[in-house]
């Protein structure tokens, strides 16, 4: 052989291992690796509603819905709050349920997670009370709060405003019984698509409309927050809540 060309060869490939180096991704496995979805929880929903964790319910549905995916569940109580930098290396999308812990999620994580989204463009999805867990706050830059909380609504229905946003496709307008209503407005930066809305009814029939499905591009990654997901109803087992998951992921994968 050419001496020329196999140096030629050999520093190329040495350019290859070192830039995959630098992105953490294994340069052997990132040709035709699945994608990965890590679905993490902070461990509080109750057991009757949900005996695998919020994480499982829609784990166990990703893993039905969504074709060629590795799925991964990610627990606060794991090693490395479940996130080793193994992992979270090779996530391509990152779904988020907290409530109570957030203050419990190291900012060295957090910090890690925005680099993830930000620089190399991992996608994160925010559920419901997570619109205050860190990630969420860092990466929205604003104080994502809403303009009330009240326990008192029986349903919600979710109507499609966009839908000719992926995250809609095959969905149409549904309700869920659903005994959370955050309500407008919500203080974060103004979404490239507002994708559902939803109403609210008591059980005095009167009515509360707001934002529930909001898209943005942070930095090089893709967001998505889902106002529904209470805790104590049922939320993640419904099939149009699992189909808006699928379509999430999808959508927020980085474009290879
Ligand atoms: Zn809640």
């Amino acid at each position: 052989m050419n001496p020329n060309t196999s140096r030629r060869q050999f520093l190329t490939a040495a350019a290859a291992v070192t830039a995959a180096a630098a992105t953490g991704i294994n340069p052997v496995l990132a040709a035709d690796r699945k994608p990965v979805v890590v679905v993490w929880a902070e461990g509080t929903a109750p057991k009757k509603v949900y005996p695998n964790e919020i994480n499982g319910a829609i784990a166990e549905a990703l893993k039905t819905d969504l074709d060629g995916w590795e799925v991964v569940v990610a627990n606060l109580k794991d090693g490395e709050q479940g996130l080793a930098d193994e992992l979270l290396n090779r996530c391509d999308v990152l779904i988020w349920w907290g409530h109570q812990k957030h203050g419990e999620v190291k900012d060295a994580l957090v910090g890690k997670i925005v680099k993830r989204v930000k620089e190399d463009g991992m996608g994160f999805i925010s559920l419901h009370s997570s619109h205050f867990a860190k990630p969420n706050l860092k990466l929205m830059g604003t104080r994502c709060s809403w303009g009330a909380y009240l326990g008192d609504s029986v349903k919600l229905n979710i109507r499609v405003k966009d839908s000719s946003h992926p995250i809609a496709k095959g969905v149409s307008d549904f309700t869920i019984d659903h005994h959370e209503r955050y309500s407008d407005p919500y203080a974060v930066p103004k979404a490239d698509s507002v994708v559902f809305d939803g109403v609210a009814t008591m059980a005095d029939g009167k009515t509360d409309t707001s934002q529930i499905g909001f898209a943005w591009k942070v930095g090089n990654g893709k967001f998505f927050y889902f106002q529904a997901g209470h805790e104590t109803d049922p939320v993640f087992a419904d099939a149009n809540i699992r189909k808006i998951m699928a379509n999430a992921v999808r959508w927020a994968a980085p474009s290879k």
